[in-house]
């Protein structure tokens, strides 16, 4: 039934915010959205947070862009699509041409559909002939791709959101989970309340959580693999393993073994503050709960040494086996809505969709002939946090940055200023100019989730339907059509009628999407692995066997940050997320009602540091590192502990991540966002 003017229409679909992935009903008349409501099914049975039901108003902002624009002087110049898809075919096609395929590069997005990336990814690889192709999962979670594929063979959440309510204990940390993931939440504290589940919050700031929990550890920020560490030792010491476990699925377990000896309660204290029984006690906690489900995010991930954290996290649940069973495992919390799709569609520069290695002759082989097409490069391309930096010495001189704001998301953006201004064409698609489009030589207008059809991958692996439903503003387009018709300016032909041909394609290269249909994901989507088309998916990953048949524990010793406090910057700087706001804010802040909650950056401070600097709360103050310097808002808080401050990284202004460390964790090639050295200084005239 097609609604007729002045009625409502009701659209099934999926948020478009967090991982979480609730579903969503959609209320339209006149083509409008007009509310949201939460839909009564997985994973959100009916929940939504404020930003889900209410952070709508940017679907028909006045700031959309609705036209191509390619930049003239000191601004933009409308034009067609032709146009402007001239302009950047030809571009790409000479760079190509006189200086090689990898000297460009292009950044995909969790904000847009499986769909758009199989095809962002297929275009680079296909067409630019570069696997110069990375997205913000670089910044939030690669650590956990890297930690627990070497860890299980497979790097995502091990257990559905739902099965949280099965854990006796539920381990969190590095999660403000209430504020980021906020309707997961409610599952920990619905487990808590009512199934008496015993709660360990792991966590520097004193975060909702820890409310509902009966135990807190504090650690100084960057000593995760520390107290991982200490906890096993203890387990370990007190014997409350799982020997049957690790004899019958695990190897390297005396590597592991050895490797614990040195981290004793007291030497853990010396490291991390905790004191000697808290741990213990944690530890003993853990290791009754038969089942533990360990959940964590970017307090984990977002470190120089975030892919050992995640390695240790995987240890710490084989060591008493938590894996593979209802209520326990591994689970990492994705931050975007298809951020783990994303990743899944091959949006990373050394795998194709499917995590199939670009480096393996058989792999590539088999693309080419899925691709038809012939030289797939063999070469892995530049993470993200390569290919910026690499545009300041000319050895990347075009990116395409599809739905991603690094002006500010990505650390040291004083100097990822100087590097975007530095390439010889940037072209930006987005739906709103960004701070990183205000830099584009060309700017392509996209469309939003309520726009298109497609499938987002949630947190828990559950593949989910998007609808269209509202037309998109002005000339906007899709992204996958989009970046078909550049695939056809540059003389290749990439065309579908539409996203189900698409996801068919995906089924057809990718194992774990093997058995997806649109057909299939209707009412309630499916998890991966889903290999036939029979197959129901898998919840709970491990169950049988780890991925590569057995789980692998690595020996990881602790290493210090990147940058320690010293007398110059005492205190350290951690950022993070708020409820009301959601990451660079491009969408959250076009609603009136979150901004006037949450309206700009702050700076969160015990009262002790706020008296020592002779600050009061709601002053402005200065907050420098060796990168920058920002003025924001002191707010006094009695979640910050005593020499850290807090900033939330969602605002342009006073953005958090002109002071953060730039310094990577080897393996992930994650930058270390958590933790760098800072100074506080009173601007009070005195
Ligand atoms: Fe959207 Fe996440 Fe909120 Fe659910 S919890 S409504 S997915 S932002």
């Amino acid at each position: 039934h097609k609604p007729r003017y002045g009625e409502t229409e009701k659209v099934r679909t999926t948020c478009s915010y967090c991982g979480v992935g609730c579903q969503m009903h959609l209320h339209i008349k006149d083509n409008r959205v007009q509310r949201i409501t939460g839909a009564d099914t997985a994973p959100n049975n009916g929940s939504l947070c404020v930003k889900g039901r209410f952070g709508y108003d940017f679907i028909h902002s006045e700031e959309r862009l609705t036209h191509p624009l390619i930049r003239e002087k000191d601004g933009f110049r409308k034009v067609s699509w032709d146009e402007a898809l001239k302009k950047i075919a030809d571009h790409f096609t000479k760079i190509k041409l006189q200086d090689g395929p990898d000297k460009m590069g292009v950044l995909v997005s969790a904000r847009m559909t499986n769909e758009d990336n199989y095809i962002a990814q297929k275009f680079a690889r296909t067409v630019l002939k570069t696997n110069n192709i990375d997205h913000c999962a670089r910044l939030c979670h690669a650590s956990t791709v890297a930690g627990l594929a070497a860890s299980f063979g497979s790097g995502a959440m091990t257990n559905p959101i739902a099965d949280i309510e099965n854990a006796r204990v539920i381990l969190v940390t590095g999660s403000n989970t209430t504020e980021t993931h906020p309707v997961l939440s409610g599952f920990i504290k619905r487990a808590v309340k009512f199934n008496k589940a015993r709660l360990i919050v792991i966590d520097p700031r004193q975060i909702t959580l820890t409310r509902f929990a009966e135990k807190w550890l504090r650690p100084e920020p960057g000593t995760n693999v520390a107290w991982i560490n200490g906890l096993m030792h203890v387990i370990l010491k007190e014997n409350l393993h799982d020997p049957d476990f690790i004899r019958q699925r695990t190897i390297d377990f005396d590597k592991l073994k050895k490797s614990l000896e040195p981290y004793t309660p007291e030497y853990v204290a010396s490291l991390t503050g905790i004191k000697e029984k808290a741990l213990i006690e944690t530890a003993r906690i853990y290791a009754a709960g038969a089942p533990s489900s360990i959940i964590y995010c970017m307090g984990i991930t977002q470190h120089s040494s975030g892919t050992d954290n995640v390695k240790a996290l995987a240890n710490l649940a084989m060591l008493c086996g938590y894996m593979g069973i209802e209520g326990g495992g591994v689970n990492p919390l994705r931050g975007q809505n298809n951020v783990q799709g994303a990743c899944d569609m091959g949006g990373l520069p050394n795998v194709y969709p499917g995590y199939k290695p670009v480096t393996d002759p058989v792999v590539r082989a088999d693309m080419e002939k899925a691709w038809q097409v012939a030289d797939l490069s063999p070469i892995p391309g530049m993470t993200v946090t390569e290919m910026i930096p690499a545009a300041a010495e000319k050895k990347i001189k075009s990116l395409y940055i599809i739905g991603e704001n690094p002006m500010v998301s990505d650390p040291d953006i004083g100097h990822v200023k100087k590097c975007l201004k530095n390439l010889d064409l940037l072209v930006v698609q987005d739906i709103f100019m960004t701070e990183t489009g205000k830099l584009a030589h060309v700017v392509l207008p996209a469309t939003c989730f309520a726009e298109k059809n497609g499938t987002f991958t949630n947190t828990e692996r559950r593949i989910q339907r998007i609808r269209k439903a509202v037309s998109p503003p002005g000339n906007a387009l899709g992204d996958w059509q989009i970046i078909c018709r550049l695939a056809g300016q540059m003389g290749m032909g990439m065309s579908y009628k539409n996203s189900r041909e698409i996801m068919d394609e995906i089924a057809s290269v990718t194992p774990s999407y093997a058995g997806v249909t649109y057909e299939r994901l209707e009412e309630k989507g499916i998890h991966w692995p889903c290999p036939q088309k029979d197959h129901p998916g898998t919840p709970i990953l491990h169950q049988e066997t780890f991925t590569n048949g057995k789980g692998v524990f690595h020996a990881i010793e602790f290493r210090v940050p990147a940058e320690e406090t010293c007398p110059e910057y005492p205190l350290i700087l951690t950022t993070g997320r708020l409820l009301y706001q959601y990451h660079t804010g491009t969408m959250t802040m076009k609603t009136a009602g979150l901004n006037e909650i949450a309206p700009e950056s702050h700076i969160e401070i015990s009262s002790e540091d706020a008296q020592n600097a002779g600050l009061r709360d709601g002053e402005i103050a200065e907050l420098s590192s060796r990168r920058g310097m920002v003025t924001a808002r002191i707010s006094i808080s009695p979640k910050a502990v005593n020499g850290t401050v807090f900033m939330p990284f969602h605002y342009a202004r006073a953005a958090a991540n002109v002071l953060t460390n730039t310094a990577l964790d080897p393996v992930a090639k994650i930058p270390e966002l958590k933790v760098c050295a800072v100074k506080l200084r009173n601007i009070k005239p005195s």
